[in-house]
């Protein structure tokens, strides 16, 4: 079946030229490592590719090759959309996804989705939601592979941080042989990826350093040191001279209290709607509980956004939590 679903949106971009790729809002390195793989795949087989992004590409990020990636759709409506183009959802299958990019989609000649969420519900004409893959790249990287081109070091490492990202540096429990199947190929056509790691894991600014002590020492126990919550004010970010993206890294930080199986992040964004991650250690089922509050995700990781104040929304995330110990 996974096979056939790859050859068969291998056959619809062979039969095209124009390709518009749309990553999820606020990409992490899976949907932007995952964009660029495959742009830089379609461009080596003269397809005329962009990775549209509504968000800059975030700081830990900027390694990746970025000849393809366009910031707002301003330059790409200019360009092109008076010519027909196939668009590819990456590393999300819906369009609440991207919501600025919803009219682009829906106006391609053909909308394609390549996803691993479980909570997939697929908007597309065609898509391949594969939840074993332990990330989106997995499934470019077998596409790729259909299509037969060389994976050279920038390709390598775009699929490398994405494997890297998803995986908490291969130590989660969605990483299979094939993941590091992956990675040992991958270290074929480059001798080390200790600098991209520094890249991803080692550029912290000072701010953002005292923004997560700030954050995580205000931290909340719940349900006997089993339930770790924290939260981010704009008013936190402005003081620290942080930006949203900062965050990056805290939730991951609550997990790993000895007594916590799940941590609880929320983002107070500049429109006051408030963010939540969620990640889980052993057993609770956080995409489960995400999808409730109209979100979605893995397993052990997930996510939603929410009107409600953030009081009720621990309240309700709580005592939902609780049903599964
Ligand atoms: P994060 O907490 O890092 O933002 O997201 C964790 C996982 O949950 C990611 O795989 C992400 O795609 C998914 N996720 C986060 N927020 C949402 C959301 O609002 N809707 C859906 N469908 N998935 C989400
Ligand atoms: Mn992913």
């Amino acid at each position: 079946m996974y096979l056939e679903q790859l050859k068969e949106i291998k056959n619809l971009i062979l039969q095209n030229d124009n390709f518009v790729l749309l990553p999820h809002v606020r990409p992490d390195g899976d949907a932007l490592g995952s964009s660029v793989a495959l742009a830089l795949s379609l461009a080596k087989m003269n397809k005329n590719v962009k990775i549209l992004l509504n968000d800059k590409v975030p700081n830990n990020l900027t390694h990746l090759d970025n000849s393809c990636i366009v910031v707002e759709s301003l330059d790409i409506e200019s360009q092109w959309l008076t010519e027909s183009y196939v668009a590819i959802a990456v590393d999300c299958s819906d369009i609440t996804r991207f919501p600025a990019f919803e009219g682009v989609y829906n106006e391609a000649i053909l909308r394609l989705a390549i996803d691993h969420h479980k909570t997939a519900m697929p908007d597309a004409d065609y898509y391949v939601v594969e939840p074993k893959a332990a990330a989106t790249a997995e499934i470019i990287f077998d596409l790729i592979k259909e299509f037969e081109v060389k994976i050279d070091e920038l390709i390598a490492i775009a699929i490398y941080t994405a494997l890297a990202t998803d995986t908490g540096n291969f130590t989660y429990s969605n990483v299979t042989t094939k993941t590091h199947q992956i990675a040992s190929e991958l270290y074929e056509i480059r001798d080390t990826f200790d600098d991209i790691n520094n890249h991803i894991y080692s550029t912290d600014t000072v701010q953002k350093i005292k923004l997560h002590s700030e954050v995580l020492s205000r931290t909340n126990m719940f349900l006997r040191n089993r339930v770790a919550v924290a939260s981010i004010s704009q008013e936190q970010l402005i003081e620290c001279g942080c930006e949203m993206q900062d965050s990056e890294g805290i939730v991951e930080k609550l997990r790993k209290i000895y007594t916590v199986e799940v941590a609880i992040l929320l983002k107070e964004e500049e429109d006051k709607k408030i963010k939540v991650s969620m990640r889980s250690k052993n057993f609770v089922d956080v995409a489960r509980i995400a999808q409730k509050f109209g979100g979605g995700g893995h397993t052990r990781a997930a996510g939603f956004s929410s009107e409600l104040p953030r009081h009720d929304i621990v309240k309700m995330l709580v005592e939902d939590i609780k049903k599964q110990f």
